[in-house]
């Protein structure tokens, strides 16, 4: 991290010690202030260095209206204390359709239908090898393909609600190649109580490395198929989805990791308003606690922007992504 350095002690340390102490002595104040800044701050991401862990949440079906509907209401503490952490962007869903496969696709490529094969659901050929983002990091940071316990420092985890729409098990089906690669890839949790207490054992795990975790919740896309995206379903499910954003955040808090990490939390698709579907869904979200602050974009950007945050330089990745890193 390198971030406790003298010089960089916050304005209210200064005016602390000022109003404290009347010593003429620049070498003992430097020193105390430093010190004072060490127990207060722990060392906090700045907004130029880079995050030592991301974790990328995906909330499957969550209308972007709703969630700013339910953020009005004070139903998502969770999301909207990120968002005042960093930003709550809107991202738009263009090159697919607004359907679960693709949009995590994209999400977890950056390419669109064409090139990343997966075409709809139950539409799809295998991503191609070394496309996604657990593969790119992988290589980025040497650590070989499946080996958490092997001797690279750098994890990837994927961890998946919904079984069927992740399928790795075969040379056809879309995450084969990236299932091998990310050092766990698990499927079918099903309930997002699950997923969230997995991704807290995995974080206990792995909190010794440095890891990216990607973590799917899967409840308001059912309840939304279920009984609309109008219904108390639908809006209890987005509030489950804050719920355990929360937890998740709060054991990164636990094991000391929080300032080092940083989480985005986005959407595959959104609803059709007052539906049961999303044939037509393509506005969904961002939110983070990035202190670089993000900017407006597409789904075809959330990969760049994570890959671009680890220090990958995403202008040389062959074929080349469609979208930009939304940070500024
Ligand atoms: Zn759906």
């Amino acid at each position: 991290m390198g971030t406790c350095h003298f010089g960089k002690v916050p304005p209210q340390r200064e005016t602390l010690r000022l109003s404290n102490l009347s010593l003429s002595d620049t070498s003992l104040i430097c020193l105390l202030s430093f010190f004072l800044w060490i127990a207060a701050s722990g060392c906090a991401i700045q907004p130029a260095e880079r995050p030592t862990n991301i974790v990328l949440i995906g909330w499957d079906g969550a209308q972007l209206d709703h969630v700013k509907e339910c953020l009005g209401r004070g139903e998502l503490p969770n999301l909207k204390k990120l968002s005042a952490e960093g930003s709550f962007v809107e991202i738009d869903v263009q090159g697919h359709q607004t359907e679960t496969e693709p949009g995590f696709a994209q999400m977890l490529t950056g390419y669109d239908d064409e090139v990343s094969g997966v075409r709809g659901n139950e539409k799809f050929t295998c991503i191609p090898k070394g496309y996604t983002i657990f593969e790119r990091l992988e290589d980025h940071f040497g650590s070989g393909s499946g080996h958490a316990s092997g001797s690279g420092s750098f994890v990837t985890v994927a961890l998946f609600s919904k079984g069927h729409r992740f399928k790795s098990d075969s040379p056809d089906k879309p995450y084969y190649n990236a299932a091998k690669a990310a050092d766990v890839f698990t499927n079918g949790l099903n309930e997002d109580s699950n997923v969230a207490a997995v991704t807290e054992k995995m974080l206990d795990l792995y909190k010794g490395r440095h890891f990216f975790f990607f973590v799917q919740f899967a409840g308001a896309d059912r309840s939304g198929h279920d009984k609309g995206e109008n219904s108390k379903e639908y809006n209890d499910a987005l509030i489950t989805y804050d719920k355990l954003t929360g937890d998740i955040a709060k054991k990164l808090k636990d094991l000391g990791l929080y300032d080092k990490t940083i989480i985005y939390v986005t959407a595959d698709h959104g609803f059709d308003e007052g539906s049961r579907g999303h044939s037509f869904a393509p506005y969904v979200f961002m939110a983070t606690n990035d202190p670089r602050g993000i900017k407006q974009g597409f789904q075809a950007d959330v990969t760049p922007t994570v890959l671009d945050r680890f220090g990958v330089d995403v202008k040389k990745i062959d074929p080349p992504l469609y979208g930009k890193p939304l940070t500024k």
